[in-house]
Protein backbone atom coordinates (compact mmCIF):
# COMPACT_ATOMS: atom_id res chain seq x y z
CA UNK A 1 0.00 0.00 0.00
CA UNK A 2 1.02 3.47 -0.31
CA UNK A 3 0.09 6.36 2.24
CA UNK A 4 -0.12 9.72 1.05
CA UNK A 5 -1.10 10.85 -3.08
CA UNK A 6 1.22 13.51 -3.44
CA UNK A 7 3.72 13.69 -6.27
CA UNK A 8 5.62 10.77 -4.18
CA UNK A 9 2.65 8.70 -3.89
CA UNK A 10 1.22 8.58 -7.15
CA UNK A 11 4.90 8.06 -8.52
CA UNK A 12 5.09 4.72 -6.16
CA UNK A 13 1.51 3.56 -7.08
CA UNK A 14 2.40 4.18 -10.73
CA UNK A 15 5.85 2.23 -11.37
CA UNK A 16 4.05 -0.50 -8.75
CA UNK A 17 0.90 -0.96 -10.75
CA UNK A 18 2.71 -1.20 -14.16
CA UNK A 19 4.87 -3.23 -12.76
CA UNK A 20 2.11 -5.82 -12.14
CA UNK A 21 1.75 -5.10 -8.21
CA UNK A 22 -1.94 -4.83 -6.85
CA UNK A 23 -1.87 -1.09 -4.85
CA UNK A 24 -3.90 0.48 -2.74
CA UNK A 25 -3.22 4.42 -3.03
CA UNK A 26 -5.09 5.74 0.28
CA UNK A 27 -4.77 9.54 0.29
CA UNK A 28 -6.78 11.72 3.50
CA UNK A 29 -7.74 14.44 0.88
CA UNK A 30 -10.59 14.56 -1.83
CA UNK A 31 -8.40 15.67 -5.64
CA UNK A 32 -8.25 17.94 -6.82
CA UNK A 33 -6.54 19.80 -3.68
CA UNK A 34 -4.69 22.60 -2.92
CA UNK A 35 -0.86 22.39 -1.27
CA UNK A 36 1.38 25.12 0.05
CA UNK A 37 4.05 25.25 -2.62
CA UNK A 38 6.36 27.35 -4.99
CA UNK A 39 4.57 25.14 -8.17
CA UNK A 40 7.66 24.62 -9.62
CA UNK A 41 8.99 21.43 -10.71
CA UNK A 42 12.73 21.61 -11.47
CA UNK A 43 14.86 19.75 -14.29
CA UNK A 44 15.31 16.08 -12.80
CA UNK A 45 11.67 16.31 -12.20
CA UNK A 46 10.33 17.93 -15.67
CA UNK A 47 12.81 14.67 -16.97
CA UNK A 48 11.60 11.85 -14.62
CA UNK A 49 8.19 13.07 -16.13
CA UNK A 50 9.22 12.46 -19.51
CA UNK A 51 10.83 9.10 -19.06
CA UNK A 52 7.19 7.73 -17.34
CA UNK A 53 5.35 9.17 -20.50
CA UNK A 54 3.07 11.57 -17.90
CA UNK A 55 2.44 14.66 -19.40
CA UNK A 56 1.58 18.08 -17.65
CA UNK A 57 -1.24 19.78 -19.84
CA UNK A 58 -1.41 23.46 -18.62
CA UNK A 59 2.60 23.50 -17.39
CA UNK A 60 4.49 26.74 -18.07
CA UNK A 61 8.11 26.43 -19.04
CA UNK A 62 10.34 28.21 -17.18
CA UNK A 63 14.19 28.53 -17.43
CA UNK A 64 16.95 30.63 -15.59
CA UNK A 65 16.16 32.14 -12.01
CA UNK A 66 17.03 35.72 -10.62
CA UNK A 67 18.61 35.94 -7.09
CA UNK A 68 17.92 40.13 -5.42
CA UNK A 69 20.77 39.77 -2.85
CA UNK A 70 20.10 42.23 0.36
CA UNK A 71 21.38 45.17 -1.46
CA UNK A 72 19.24 45.21 -4.10
CA UNK A 73 21.70 43.85 -6.47
CA UNK A 74 20.64 41.26 -9.20
CA UNK A 75 22.46 37.68 -10.18
CA UNK A 76 20.71 35.53 -13.56
CA UNK A 77 21.60 31.87 -12.55
CA UNK A 78 21.38 30.51 -16.02
CA UNK A 79 19.35 26.93 -16.24
CA UNK A 80 21.42 25.45 -18.78
CA UNK A 81 20.39 21.36 -20.03
CA UNK A 82 22.73 18.31 -18.31
CA UNK A 83 23.36 15.45 -19.95
CA UNK A 84 20.75 13.48 -17.86
CA UNK A 85 17.90 16.57 -17.33
CA UNK A 86 16.54 19.63 -19.71
CA UNK A 87 17.79 23.27 -19.31
CA UNK A 88 13.83 23.91 -18.12
CA UNK A 89 11.66 23.23 -15.19
CA UNK A 90 7.67 23.41 -15.16
CA UNK A 91 5.28 25.60 -13.24
CA UNK A 92 1.77 24.18 -12.67
CA UNK A 93 -0.35 24.94 -9.77
CA UNK A 94 -0.21 21.70 -7.41
CA UNK A 95 -3.75 21.27 -7.47
CA UNK A 96 -3.39 20.46 -10.51
CA UNK A 97 -0.03 18.60 -11.05
CA UNK A 98 -0.94 16.31 -7.94
CA UNK A 99 -4.47 16.19 -9.20
CA UNK A 100 -2.95 14.78 -12.93
CA UNK A 101 -0.26 12.49 -11.11
CA UNK A 102 -2.91 10.73 -9.05
CA UNK A 103 -4.58 10.17 -12.02
CA UNK A 104 -2.09 8.28 -13.69
CA UNK A 105 -1.35 6.02 -11.15
CA UNK A 106 -5.03 5.04 -10.99
CA UNK A 107 -4.96 4.65 -14.77
CA UNK A 108 -2.45 2.63 -14.51
CA UNK A 109 -3.94 -0.03 -11.98
CA UNK A 110 -3.60 1.45 -8.48
CA UNK A 111 -6.44 1.37 -6.50
CA UNK A 112 -7.48 5.07 -4.89
CA UNK A 113 -8.90 5.17 -1.80
CA UNK A 114 -9.93 8.36 0.22
CA UNK A 115 -9.82 7.74 4.18
CA UNK A 116 -6.59 8.60 6.63
CA UNK A 117 -4.24 6.36 7.13
CA UNK A 118 -4.93 6.22 11.14
CA UNK A 119 -3.04 3.26 13.07
CA UNK A 120 -0.65 0.95 12.07
CA UNK A 121 -1.81 -3.19 11.94
CA UNK A 122 0.43 -5.96 12.77
CA UNK A 123 2.58 -8.00 10.19
CA UNK A 124 4.75 -10.89 10.53
CA UNK A 125 6.86 -11.04 13.33
CA UNK A 126 5.40 -8.09 14.45
CA UNK A 127 6.54 -5.78 11.68
CA UNK A 128 4.40 -3.26 10.24
CA UNK A 129 2.18 -4.99 7.78
CA UNK A 130 -0.38 -2.19 6.83
CA UNK A 131 -2.80 0.40 8.21
CA UNK A 132 -6.60 0.87 9.48
CA UNK A 133 -8.19 3.95 7.84
CA UNK A 134 -10.50 6.39 9.36
CA UNK A 135 -13.18 5.14 7.91
CA UNK A 136 -13.11 1.82 9.90
CA UNK A 137 -11.48 -0.22 6.91
CA UNK A 138 -8.32 -1.97 7.13
CA UNK A 139 -5.65 -2.31 4.43
CA UNK A 140 -2.96 -5.00 5.07
CA UNK A 141 -0.02 -5.04 2.83
CA UNK A 142 3.20 -6.75 2.11
CA UNK A 143 5.03 -3.35 2.01
CA UNK A 144 4.01 0.10 3.13
CA UNK A 145 5.13 3.12 1.46
CA UNK A 146 5.04 5.95 3.48
CA UNK A 147 4.48 9.20 1.09
CA UNK A 148 2.58 11.04 3.63
CA UNK A 149 4.34 14.03 3.68
CA UNK A 150 6.77 16.13 5.99
CA UNK A 151 4.74 15.26 9.24
CA UNK A 152 4.35 11.15 8.73
CA UNK A 153 2.26 9.32 10.17
CA UNK A 154 4.07 6.09 8.28
CA UNK A 155 7.27 7.37 9.83
CA UNK A 156 6.02 7.84 13.31
CA UNK A 157 4.14 4.94 13.44
CA UNK A 158 7.18 3.00 12.57
CA UNK A 159 9.59 4.60 14.85
CA UNK A 160 11.68 6.22 12.23
CA UNK A 161 11.73 9.57 13.47
CA UNK A 162 13.87 11.04 15.96
CA UNK A 163 13.03 14.23 16.51
CA UNK A 164 16.07 16.34 17.52
CA UNK A 165 17.33 16.04 15.06
CA UNK A 166 14.93 16.63 12.25
CA UNK A 167 15.93 19.90 10.11
CA UNK A 168 12.11 21.88 9.74
CA UNK A 169 11.02 24.69 7.64
CA UNK A 170 7.93 26.45 7.62
CA UNK A 171 6.86 28.31 4.34
CA UNK A 172 3.37 30.36 3.81
CA UNK A 173 2.81 30.92 -0.11
CA UNK A 174 -0.01 33.40 -1.68
CA UNK A 175 -1.26 33.60 -5.46
CA UNK A 176 -0.79 37.26 -6.14
CA UNK A 177 -1.36 38.94 -9.68
CA UNK A 178 1.75 40.74 -10.46
CA UNK A 179 2.77 38.58 -13.33
CA UNK A 180 6.83 37.59 -13.32
CA UNK A 181 8.84 35.96 -16.78
CA UNK A 182 11.66 34.43 -14.41
CA UNK A 183 11.19 33.30 -10.85
CA UNK A 184 12.60 35.74 -8.33
CA UNK A 185 14.33 34.17 -5.05
CA UNK A 186 15.23 36.97 -2.66
CA UNK A 187 17.73 37.16 -0.08
CA UNK A 188 16.80 39.89 2.34
CA UNK A 189 17.89 41.30 5.60
CA UNK A 190 15.29 41.86 8.23
CA UNK A 191 17.36 44.61 9.72
CA UNK A 192 20.61 45.82 8.86
CA UNK A 193 23.08 43.17 8.56
CA UNK A 194 20.98 40.48 10.03
CA UNK A 195 19.93 37.85 7.45
CA UNK A 196 16.25 36.36 7.41
CA UNK A 197 16.68 32.32 8.09
CA UNK A 198 15.54 31.23 4.35
CA UNK A 199 14.29 33.11 1.76
CA UNK A 200 11.34 35.03 -0.33
CA UNK A 201 10.04 34.02 -3.62
CA UNK A 202 8.20 35.56 -6.49
CA UNK A 203 7.50 32.67 -9.19
CA UNK A 204 5.63 32.61 -12.56
CA UNK A 205 2.14 31.20 -12.46
CA UNK A 206 -0.35 30.07 -15.08
CA UNK A 207 -2.99 32.21 -16.14
CA UNK A 208 -0.55 35.31 -15.50
CA UNK A 209 -1.22 34.96 -12.04
CA UNK A 210 1.98 34.83 -9.54
CA UNK A 211 2.81 32.30 -7.23
CA UNK A 212 4.41 34.41 -3.95
CA UNK A 213 5.56 33.52 -0.75
CA UNK A 214 8.27 33.37 2.32
CA UNK A 215 9.82 30.73 3.93
CA UNK A 216 12.42 29.89 7.28
CA UNK A 217 14.13 27.63 8.26
CA UNK A 218 13.68 26.94 12.08
CA UNK A 219 16.06 23.37 12.74
CA UNK A 220 14.09 21.27 15.29
CA UNK A 221 11.87 24.17 16.89
CA UNK A 222 8.71 24.06 15.10
CA UNK A 223 7.47 26.79 17.05
CA UNK A 224 9.31 28.75 15.55
CA UNK A 225 7.84 28.25 12.12
CA UNK A 226 5.38 31.54 13.36
CA UNK A 227 8.27 33.43 11.85
CA UNK A 228 7.47 33.47 8.40
CA UNK A 229 3.79 35.28 9.28
CA UNK A 230 5.14 37.28 11.90
CA UNK A 231 7.80 38.62 8.95
CA UNK A 232 5.32 38.64 6.05
CA UNK A 233 4.52 42.40 5.80
CA UNK A 234 8.06 43.61 5.94
CA UNK A 235 8.69 41.05 3.35
CA UNK A 236 5.81 42.04 1.07
CA UNK A 237 6.97 45.85 2.10
CA UNK A 238 10.59 44.95 0.60
CA UNK A 239 8.94 43.14 -2.70
CA UNK A 240 7.57 46.34 -3.69
CA UNK A 241 10.52 48.69 -2.40
CA UNK A 242 12.48 46.36 -4.95
CA UNK A 243 9.85 46.59 -7.75
CA UNK A 244 8.37 43.56 -8.13
CA UNK A 245 5.13 44.31 -6.99
CA UNK A 246 2.41 46.78 -7.33
CA UNK A 247 1.47 46.92 -3.87
CA UNK A 248 3.25 46.67 -0.49
CA UNK A 249 0.45 44.29 1.31
CA UNK A 250 0.02 40.10 0.47
CA UNK A 251 -2.66 39.58 -1.69
CA UNK A 252 -5.93 38.88 -0.01
CA UNK A 253 -5.95 35.25 -1.63
CA UNK A 254 -4.76 32.37 -1.52
CA UNK A 255 -2.45 31.99 1.58
CA UNK A 256 -1.43 28.49 3.35
CA UNK A 257 1.47 27.23 4.63
CA UNK A 258 3.09 24.30 4.85
CA UNK A 259 5.86 22.09 6.57
CA UNK A 260 9.49 21.44 4.87
CA UNK A 261 11.24 18.55 6.49
CA UNK A 262 14.90 19.28 4.64
CA UNK A 263 17.98 17.41 4.57
CA UNK A 264 16.88 13.68 5.49
CA UNK A 265 18.40 13.76 8.67
CA UNK A 266 16.47 12.35 11.57
CA UNK A 267 14.01 10.25 9.55
CA UNK A 268 15.63 6.80 8.77
CA UNK A 269 14.16 5.96 5.20
CA UNK A 270 13.98 2.35 5.42
CA UNK A 271 13.77 -0.75 7.83
CA UNK A 272 11.70 -4.01 7.24
CA UNK A 273 8.55 -3.50 4.92
CA UNK A 274 8.02 0.33 5.52
CA UNK A 275 9.86 2.65 3.15
CA UNK A 276 9.58 6.60 3.35
CA UNK A 277 9.55 8.34 0.30
CA UNK A 278 9.80 12.59 -0.87
CA UNK A 279 8.86 14.30 2.50
CA UNK A 280 7.81 12.02 4.52
CA UNK A 281 11.80 10.73 3.86
CA UNK A 282 12.74 14.56 4.51
CA UNK A 283 14.00 14.61 0.66
CA UNK A 284 13.94 18.39 0.60
CA UNK A 285 17.01 20.65 -0.69
CA UNK A 286 18.19 22.36 2.47
CA UNK A 287 19.28 25.33 0.47
CA UNK A 288 16.42 25.77 -2.03
CA UNK A 289 13.56 23.82 -0.15
CA UNK A 290 12.97 21.90 -3.80
CA UNK A 291 11.13 18.59 -2.57
CA UNK A 292 8.83 17.37 -5.81
CA UNK A 293 11.92 16.16 -8.43
CA UNK A 294 13.25 14.19 -5.33
CA UNK A 295 10.05 12.98 -4.03
CA UNK A 296 9.03 11.64 -7.73
CA UNK A 297 12.69 10.17 -7.64
CA UNK A 298 12.24 8.59 -4.16
CA UNK A 299 8.98 7.28 -5.39
CA UNK A 300 10.27 5.52 -8.55
CA UNK A 301 13.28 4.21 -7.19
CA UNK A 302 11.65 2.52 -3.57
CA UNK A 303 8.82 1.28 -6.14
CA UNK A 304 12.03 -0.55 -8.32
CA UNK A 305 13.01 -1.91 -5.62
CA UNK A 306 9.76 -3.24 -4.28
CA UNK A 307 9.27 -4.72 -7.70
CA UNK A 308 12.56 -6.68 -7.53
CA UNK A 309 11.10 -8.63 -4.18
CA UNK A 310 9.98 -7.07 -0.71
CA UNK A 311 12.33 -9.04 1.68
CA UNK A 312 15.47 -6.98 0.24
CA UNK A 313 13.66 -3.84 -0.87
CA UNK A 314 14.54 -1.44 2.50
CA UNK A 315 18.17 -2.54 1.91
CA UNK A 316 17.90 -1.86 -1.99
CA UNK A 317 16.27 1.35 -1.51
CA UNK A 318 18.69 2.75 1.06
CA UNK A 319 21.78 2.09 -0.78
CA UNK A 320 20.07 3.85 -3.74
CA UNK A 321 19.55 6.72 -1.42
CA UNK A 322 23.00 7.18 -0.21
CA UNK A 323 24.16 6.94 -3.94
CA UNK A 324 21.58 9.00 -5.16
CA UNK A 325 21.05 11.65 -2.66
CA UNK A 326 22.66 11.29 0.70
CA UNK A 327 26.17 13.07 -0.92
CA UNK A 328 24.38 16.28 -1.16
CA UNK A 329 21.85 16.29 1.29
CA UNK A 330 24.53 15.43 4.40
CA UNK A 331 26.63 18.54 2.99
CA UNK A 332 23.80 20.67 2.48
CA UNK A 333 22.54 19.47 5.92
CA UNK A 334 25.82 20.14 7.95
CA UNK A 335 26.19 24.09 6.32
CA UNK A 336 22.37 24.64 6.66
CA UNK A 337 22.25 23.57 10.65
CA UNK A 338 25.76 25.67 10.45
CA UNK A 339 24.28 28.83 8.99
CA UNK A 340 20.66 29.06 11.14
CA UNK A 341 21.10 31.00 14.15
CA UNK A 342 24.29 33.12 12.73
CA UNK A 343 21.90 36.07 10.69
CA UNK A 344 25.13 38.04 10.28
CA UNK A 345 27.11 35.21 8.28
CA UNK A 346 23.25 34.80 6.70
CA UNK A 347 23.53 38.58 5.72
CA UNK A 348 26.88 38.41 4.68
CA UNK A 349 26.73 35.58 2.23
CA UNK A 350 24.11 36.89 0.06
CA UNK A 351 25.82 40.37 0.08
CA UNK A 352 28.73 38.58 -1.18
CA UNK A 353 27.55 36.26 -3.72
CA UNK A 354 25.08 39.16 -5.49
CA UNK A 355 28.10 41.37 -5.18
CA UNK A 356 28.69 42.90 -8.71
CA UNK A 357 31.56 41.12 -10.48
CA UNK A 358 31.04 37.96 -7.63
CA UNK A 359 27.65 36.89 -8.63
CA UNK A 360 28.17 37.15 -12.63
CA UNK A 361 31.25 34.78 -11.84
CA UNK A 362 29.52 32.47 -9.59
CA UNK A 363 26.72 32.28 -11.74
CA UNK A 364 27.09 28.88 -13.45
CA UNK A 365 28.26 27.10 -10.73
CA UNK A 366 26.25 28.34 -8.08
CA UNK A 367 22.73 27.24 -10.18
CA UNK A 368 24.41 23.66 -10.70
CA UNK A 369 25.48 23.27 -7.16
CA UNK A 370 22.65 24.97 -5.66
CA UNK A 371 19.48 22.85 -7.47
CA UNK A 372 21.72 19.71 -7.12
CA UNK A 373 22.33 19.63 -10.79
CA UNK A 374 26.33 18.62 -10.71
CA UNK A 375 25.43 14.78 -11.50
CA UNK A 376 24.87 14.75 -15.25
CA UNK A 377 25.64 18.15 -15.44
CA UNK A 378 26.87 19.30 -19.37
CA UNK A 379 30.70 19.28 -19.10
CA UNK A 380 32.46 23.10 -19.01
CA UNK A 381 33.76 25.68 -16.41
CA UNK A 382 30.68 25.86 -14.52
CA UNK A 383 30.89 22.17 -13.94
CA UNK A 384 34.46 22.56 -12.58
CA UNK A 385 33.54 25.06 -10.55
CA UNK A 386 30.58 23.53 -8.70
CA UNK A 387 32.40 20.53 -8.32
CA UNK A 388 35.04 22.01 -6.07
CA UNK A 389 32.21 23.49 -4.25
CA UNK A 390 30.74 20.11 -3.65
CA UNK A 391 33.98 18.89 -2.78
CA UNK A 392 35.06 21.92 -0.52
CA UNK A 393 31.42 21.22 0.85
CA UNK A 394 32.42 17.58 1.66
CA UNK A 395 35.44 18.24 3.54
CA UNK A 396 34.42 20.75 5.73
CA UNK A 397 31.74 18.93 6.59
CA UNK A 398 32.86 15.40 6.52
CA UNK A 399 33.90 14.75 10.34
CA UNK A 400 30.24 16.37 11.97
CA UNK A 401 27.31 14.33 13.55
CA UNK A 402 24.99 14.76 10.58
CA UNK A 403 27.55 13.07 8.50
CA UNK A 404 27.84 10.40 11.42
CA UNK A 405 24.13 10.29 11.07
CA UNK A 406 23.79 9.51 7.67
CA UNK A 407 26.35 6.35 7.59
CA UNK A 408 24.65 4.82 9.99
CA UNK A 409 20.87 5.81 9.32
CA UNK A 410 21.46 4.19 5.41
CA UNK A 411 23.91 1.43 6.55
CA UNK A 412 23.51 -1.42 4.39
CA UNK A 413 22.30 -3.67 6.87
CA UNK A 414 19.25 -3.63 9.36
C1 LIG B 1 5.37 26.72 0.78
C2 LIG B 1 6.18 25.64 0.11
C3 LIG B 1 6.74 25.89 -1.14
C4 LIG B 1 7.42 24.87 -1.82
N1 LIG B 1 7.85 25.11 -3.10
C5 LIG B 1 8.37 24.10 -3.83
C6 LIG B 1 8.67 24.29 -5.22
O1 LIG B 1 8.41 25.34 -5.82
N2 LIG B 1 9.24 23.25 -5.89
C7 LIG B 1 9.51 22.05 -5.27
O2 LIG B 1 10.05 21.15 -5.92
N3 LIG B 1 9.20 21.85 -3.97
C8 LIG B 1 8.61 22.83 -3.24
N4 LIG B 1 8.24 22.60 -1.94
C9 LIG B 1 8.40 21.25 -1.39
C10 LIG B 1 7.29 20.33 -1.97
O3 LIG B 1 6.03 20.90 -1.72
C11 LIG B 1 7.37 18.93 -1.37
O4 LIG B 1 8.69 18.49 -1.41
C12 LIG B 1 6.46 17.94 -2.12
O5 LIG B 1 5.11 18.29 -1.96
C13 LIG B 1 6.72 16.53 -1.63
O6 LIG B 1 5.76 15.64 -2.16
P1 LIG B 1 5.24 14.38 -1.31
O7 LIG B 1 4.39 13.62 -2.22
O8 LIG B 1 6.38 13.75 -0.63
O9 LIG B 1 4.36 15.02 -0.13
P2 LIG B 1 3.01 15.86 -0.19
O10 LIG B 1 2.94 16.62 -1.45
O11 LIG B 1 2.96 16.64 1.10
O12 LIG B 1 1.84 14.80 -0.20
C14 LIG B 1 1.53 14.05 0.94
C15 LIG B 1 0.10 13.52 0.81
O13 LIG B 1 -0.14 12.65 1.91
C16 LIG B 1 -1.46 12.84 2.36
N5 LIG B 1 -1.49 12.38 3.76
C17 LIG B 1 -0.82 12.90 4.81
N6 LIG B 1 -1.06 12.19 5.92
C18 LIG B 1 -1.91 11.19 5.56
C19 LIG B 1 -2.51 10.11 6.27
N7 LIG B 1 -2.30 9.90 7.58
N8 LIG B 1 -3.33 9.28 5.59
C20 LIG B 1 -3.56 9.47 4.26
N9 LIG B 1 -3.02 10.47 3.54
C21 LIG B 1 -2.18 11.31 4.19
C22 LIG B 1 -1.72 14.32 2.16
O14 LIG B 1 -3.11 14.61 2.07
C23 LIG B 1 -0.96 14.59 0.87
O15 LIG B 1 -1.81 14.50 -0.26
C24 LIG B 1 7.59 23.60 -1.21
C25 LIG B 1 7.06 23.37 0.07
C26 LIG B 1 6.36 24.37 0.72
C27 LIG B 1 5.76 24.09 2.08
Amino acid sequence: MVVGAGPAGSIAALVLARGGASVALVDKANFPRDKACGDLIGPRGVRLLDDLGVALPGALRVDDMAVIGPTGRRVRLPCDAGLTYPGYAYALPRAQLDATLRQAAVAAGAEPITARATDPLGGDGGALGGFALSTGAEVAADVVIGADGATSRVAEAAGLIDPARVLWGFALRWYGADPVDVPQILLWDTSPGRGFPGYGWLFPGVEGRSNVGLGVGVLADRTAGAEAGRCSDAFFAHLHRVGLTGSDRPPASGRLGGWLKMGMVGTRPAEGRVLLVGDAAGLVNPLQGEGISEAMGSARAAAEAVLAGPDQAAARYRSFLRRTYAPYQATTASLHRAMLGRPRAVSAVGRVLTAPGVGRALAGAWSIYWNDLLDGAAPGSARRLAAVAAAAGRVATSAGPTRRWFDEALAAAS
